[in-house]
């Protein structure tokens, strides 16, 4: 079959919730991907953060065909070696004391979710407790996850969500301090917003957020599905400031691949929340997928991962900066590392369209931002080559 008829096939059998570029991928390597005709692409999108260490990377493989041939699944009534190393090294990168395992970000926000009710239910033994979220968020498409996403757009239909959710606007630590109530149970926001335009937490924000925290018992969750995992430069984003949550979630790029999630959380959250029976998965932590975790870990020392974000990071800011300040039509860039910006005066679809014709992956946060996202091995030559595509595409846009 040929490109367009796998398309066709696709568009009779999938549930029409995406709108698909008309590509049909076959393989790919480092950070480029191939369809089935054999064109060559430039990758910036890496499966929006997942792929960090890029396209078939050879002892990432051998470790899950290393692992598919001893075990697949078990149970999570039962112990196995992959998941105890995965969660120490998780463990070690993070600071944080305690790991669950899940399947993906959005039920890594349910945990973390959970455990702050329960948390604030032990405490006061009663439920109406209140979360306090942030416009512009996303944290996922399951009901939970959905309730604390501050885009109308996405939730409107699905109504009534779970209760008791309050929005703020981020970085305007006032706007956080007026929806605190004595009910008032965590704040939960992403450390980067990504889908909402690339808006990194600021300093102060997040040093009054951990202030109030603390002096009101209220627990603060930082979601680190798309901007944690090495991808600022810092293996979490908010150690960049050292403020730390109490409760964190990681998904993305934690398996590379493999669909997994995991929410963490300190030693004093974890002995006061969920306990046995309060929560569980049938896949979360199986082998599997903590063998793909744990090589990932080890992936990122050897390969260094976090030195050439810094650097690549730093080489594409300026590379963006430079843009932006000469090309019309760009209002602004932000971002941090390997998860930046470029917000326009029109939607960027005409753009990225473009992009992908002539070879390159990009894609948008909101209707007017591009997003340059790509696999954290990333290097100085592919950012000179992805700025001349880009470039090729606004001066003819
Ligand atoms: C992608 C994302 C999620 C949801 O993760 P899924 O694996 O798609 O469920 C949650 N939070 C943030 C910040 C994300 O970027």
């Amino acid at each position: 079959m040929n490109m367009k008829e796998y398309i066709n096939e696709a568009e009779a059998a999938l549930l029409h919730t995406y709108n698909r570029y008309p590509i049909v991928w076959d393989r790919g390597d480092g950070m480029y991907l191939y369809d089935i005709e054999g064109k060559k692409y430039l990758d910036f999108v890496s499966g929006i953060g997942v792929f960090a260490l890029g396209y078939n990377n050879q002892a990432y493989n051998d470790a899950l065909k290393a692992q598919i041939d001893k075990v697949i699944h078990t149970s999570n009534y039962y112990y196995n070696i992959p998941a105890i190393d995965a969660a120490k090294k998780l463990k070690k990168v993070s600071g944080m004391d305690r790991v669950f395992f899940t399947n993906s970000g959005a039920e890594a926000v349910e945990g973390a979710i959970k455990a702050a009710r329960k948390y604030a239910f032990l405490r006061d033994g009663h439920t109406d407790h209140e979360i306090i979220a942030m416009q512009h968020s996303f944290h996922g498409r399951t009901m939970g996850a959905l309730s604390v996403t501050g885009n109308p757009h996405y939730r409107e239909a699905f109504e009534p969500l779970i209760g008791n959710i309050r929005f703020a606007d981020f970085n305007d630590f006032d706007s956080v301090k007026a929806q605190v109530t004595d009910k008032t149970c965590a704040i939960i926001m992403e450390t980067v917003q990504g889908e909402g335009g690339i808006y990194p937490a600021t300093e102060d924000f997040l040093r009054q957020i951990r202030a109030l925290c603390d002096e009101k018992d209220i627990l603060l969750i930082l979601d680190e599905i798309q901007c944690g995992m090495g991808r600022t430069g810092f293996m979490y984003a908010w150690q960049r400031f050292g403020v730390k949550p109490d409760i964190m979630t990681s998904a993305k790029a934690v398996g590379c691949g493999v669909p997994v999630g995991v929410f963490l959380m300190t030693e004093r959250v974890a002995q006061n929340s969920l306990t046995s029976g309060d929560h569980g998965t049938t896949y979360g932590g199986n082998p599997l997928a903590c063998a793909a975790i744990s090589k990932v870990m080890d992936l990122f020392d050897e390969l260094k991962i976090l030195e050439n974000v810094q650097e690549s990071g730093a080489y594409l800011y300026e590379k963006l900066e430079y843009f932006a300040q000469k090309q019309q039509g760009i209002t602004a860039h932000r971002g941090i590392g390997l998860l930046q910006g470029l917000e326009f005066d029109k939607p960027v679809g005409e753009i990225i369209n473009k992009a992908v014709d002539k070879g390159l992956l990009l894609i948008n946060a909101g209707t007017n931002v591009i997003r340059f996202i790509p696999p954290l091995i990333v290097t100085k030559n592919e950012v000179d080559a992805m700025m001349e595509i880009l470039e090729s595409c606004i001066y003819t846009a």
